[in-house]
């Protein structure tokens, strides 16, 4: 378990996605939100992406990755994305159900994390998209801990239907 603050700073990304109410505007809302987050510094958001949904139904989503400076740890971070998801009265019907906003830590620093409540880097992001496309748009150069750099998933997700807002 991470400590609840982490006095370096640790740069994190965080996946967005939103594909019930007005989409757009929970995204945007919800970068609001981050740049409000106590202990954290928003350095950089991708622009907003339309994406049909995987593994997953309705309509098509709106997603975005933003970069935070951050002072809080892992959990802490996690459990403040969590509570933005739930004052977009989020609610979980069944499994990858339709969402007024999905937030996702997709990394955390350098750091490979395995606890029951979370994983990262995030299991499944460089298989999507609507991960891939707007990270590398802010972080070019990135590499995924454990992996390889992220560029090197732009061609396995290709295929997916993706268009800049
Ligand atoms: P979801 O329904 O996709 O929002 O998944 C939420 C659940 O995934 C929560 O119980 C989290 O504890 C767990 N989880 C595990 N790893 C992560 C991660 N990297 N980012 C967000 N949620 C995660």
């Amino acid at each position: 378990m991470s400590a609840v603050l982490n006095a370096m700073g640790t740069t994190a990304y965080i996946g967005i996605g939103a594909n019930l109410g007005d989409a757009q505007a929970n995204v945007q809302d919800a970068i609001a939100r981050l740049r409000a987050l106590p202990g954290c510094t928003v350095s950089a958001v991708s622009s907003l992406y339309r994406t049909a949904p995987i593994d997953s139904s309705g309509d098509d989503y709106i997603n975005a990755v933003a970069c935070l400076e951050t002072e809080l740890g892992a959990q802490a971070l996690l459990q403040a994305l969590q509570g933005i998801e739930q004052a977009h009265g989020r609610e979980r019907p069944y499994h990858n159900a339709p969402r007024t906003l999905d937030l996702d830590l997709l990394l955390y620093g350098r750091q490979q994390i395995n606890s029951p409540e979370l994983t990262v880097p995030h299991p499944r992001m460089c298989e999507r998209a609507f991960v891939i496309v707007p990270l590398l748009e802010i972080a070019g150069n990135i590499a995924i801990p454990g992996r390889v750099p992220a560029r090197c998933f732009e061609s396995a997700v290709a295929g997916q239907a993706i268009t800049k807002l």
